[in-house]
């Protein structure tokens, strides 16, 4: 067992088995054993690599699409440029490098980070120098925002219901034989349904809080992750450890747990305020409308050889449909009255 298994295992003791999404906390957050307190999980040597890690062009485009989407708002001044999950803030600093290039946009923006990992606030403070940081998204400032998420969501925790026969289970975690073991506890029935049916209480908490703060004050959000447009049956809790997938049960608190994000739930949550919903994209089409391909032609006439190859292969990689640009999604809602929102509406 791993020592935050053991933490876990100490509680199933005292309290009974506990719900999946109450583990999936503990894996990530727990104060000084969960994964993402105690390191910094990115890159070759790390447990996975994320879009802004593997090329620059990523951070530039949705830099360009926050300053499109500010002058489409009406160019608020001041407003809050958030980021939900900065991991290690190269995102950002891409973001706030193509801002210098509107010295308004530049000048009206503070930036507000949601961030739990200490290890990660460091690495985004020597990044990115004086910022703001919160714990959760409701103590962000009464001020119009314009809130990007990129992997964010499919690190909230989950609940897993499982339909057998005609009786309805929640999966929680126990112990047996000495280790972590997955069991179903049984709960009221729900309507129709088949096989494992997952929810995150928390994502839909935080965005029904992000809907109302924009409706409130102003703003828009881009979400980007790996999920479904339409909710449906099906088991996507995984676990990873040095790029492979590992047991969810085997590494607690070493390894990345995340859930795969049901869009169509999501998009209900963030609705369920005033705001606008827009017409989904994946991350292929995004980047594509976004022009990556000029960016792409323009930054690697500077490289040669191998870094050459490298960048364009990276660049490709973000959009391929075989890599990540199908099954990575984009959603965008914004505050009612204001002009289209390139390019999930028509100017
Ligand atoms: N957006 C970054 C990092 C994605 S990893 C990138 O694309 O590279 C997930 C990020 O969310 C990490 O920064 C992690 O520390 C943070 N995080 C995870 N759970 C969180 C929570 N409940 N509240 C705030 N931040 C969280």
């Amino acid at each position: 067992m791993t020592k935050l298994a053991a933490v876990v295992a100490d509680i199933i003791a005292a309290e009974g088995p506990m719900p999946l999404d109450r583990y999936m906390a503990l894996c990530l957050g727990h104060p000084t054993l969960g994964y993402y307190m105690t390191r910094d999980p990115f890159g070759a040597a790390g447990d996975f690599t994320t879009s802004p890690e593997i090329s620059q062009v990523f951070g530039e485009l949705v830099g360009v699409w926050l300053i499109n989407s500010w002058m489409a708002l009406d160019s608020p001044s001041p407003f809050a440029l958030v980021e939900l999950g900065p991991g290690r803030g190269t995102l950002m600093a891409d973001v706030l490098r193509v801002a210098k290039s509107l010295p308004a946009f530049a000048s009206a923006l503070q930036v507000h980070l949601v961030e739990t990992s200490p290890v990660l606030r460091q690495v985004q403070h020597e990044k990115l120098g004086k910022v703001t940081w919160h714990d959760h998204v409701g103590s962000l400032p009464e001020l119009p925002c314009l809130i990007v998420a990129n992997e964010f969501f499919d690190a909230l925790p989950i609940k897993q219901f499982e339909n057998r026969g005609s009786r309805w289970f929640e999966r929680h975690v126990g112990v047996g034989e000495g280790q972590l073991k997955m069991g179903l506890v049984a709960v009221p029935p729900r309507e129709g349904g088949e096989g494992v049916y997952e929810v995150s209480p928390v994502s839909l908490a935080v965005a029904e809080d992000l809907g109302a703060h924009i409706a409130k004050h102003g703003g828009a959000a881009l979400v980007i992750d790996y999920g479904h447009l339409a909710s449906a049956a099906g088991d996507t809790l995984q676990a990873m450890k040095a790029h492979e997938f590992v047991s969810v049960l085997d590494h607690a608190g070493e390894a990345d747990v995340t859930a795969h994000v049901d869009f169509e739930a999501l998009a209900r949550a963030f609705r369920s305020g005033s705001v606008d919903l827009l017409p989904m994209l994946t991350q292929g089409q995004f980047l594509n409308a976004m022009g990556l391909e000029m960016r792409v032609q323009k930054l690697s006439a500077k490289l040669q050889g191998a870094a050459r190859q490298d960048f364009v292969i990276g660049a490709e990689r973000l959009a391929a449909p075989d890599k990540m640009g199908s099954l990575f999604k984009v959603m965008a809602i914004a505050q009612k009255n204001r002009q289209p929102l390139y390019p999930f509406e028509a100017a």
